[in-house]
């Protein structure tokens, strides 16, 4: 086997039960290394699946699941994310016959579009995620996924893509998309999803 898929849970999502069905898949076909903080039961019973239960940040239980992946490969996997059936097999194939290309990540389907490639879709070389992967906040009000990917752009290496695109199941009020003629080019940490979540979710604390 070539490939492992990690996946941290900080909260499992409601939609975790869809999120498994969907991605079923490519979820029997990789040994999992789940590491779950809340709601991820589910995982227990699942044949292929390591489980640990581990109160940390999601970053620290990015890095404690990455440091027990055994295969070339690791998918980065959020548990509110839908990947296409045949995407992790492409994405190995990609890296394989292009060495330059550090990772190969995937963007959500509308209206969940970040303008960013997403982190929680993301296929590495295990070893050099390992040696890379220092994310935590704030690191300049940055996101995962564009602090790592500018952080790849530093060290030489391309992120690339696929044509094809994730379906994001967690966020279900309505998206503020902002829409302009041009994309930007450099995406705003705001069109992320999860950010997005996290400030409607501060708003109704307070209120
Ligand atoms: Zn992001």
């Amino acid at each position: 086997m070539s490939l492992t898929i990690t996946i941290p849970i900080k909260a499992a999502p409601k939609e975790i039960e869809e999120a498994i069905a969907r991605n079923q898949r490519i979820l029997e076909t990789y040994p999992i290394i789940v590491v779950d903080r809340q709601g991820g039961d589910v995982f227990k019973t699942m044949k292929n699946a390591t489980y640990f239960k581990l109160d940390s940040s999601f970053w620290d239980a990015r890095r404690f699941a990455l440091e027990r992946v055994e295969t070339t490969y690791v998918l980065c996997l959020d548990i509110d994310t839908v990947l296409p059936e045949n995407y992790v097999k492409e994405a190995i194939l990609k890296l394989e016959t292009h060495p330059d290309i550090a990772c190969i990540a995937l963007d959500y389907e509308a209206p969940y579009a970040q303008q960013h490639l997403a982190f929680g879709t993301s296929v590495w070389r295990t070893k050099q995620l390992r040696e890379w992967y220092d994310w935590s906040p704030p690191k300049g009000g940055l996101c995962e996924c564009v602090y790592m990917w500018s952080k790849m752009k530093t060290l030489g290496l391309q992120v690339s893509t696929l044509e094809m695109k994730a379906v994001h199941l967690k966020i279900k009020q309505e998206p503020k998309v902002t829409r302009t003629t041009t994309p930007p080019k450099i995406p705003s940490p705001h069109a992320h999803p999860q950010l997005r979540n996290k400030t409607h979710k501060h708003i109704i604390l307070r209120g």
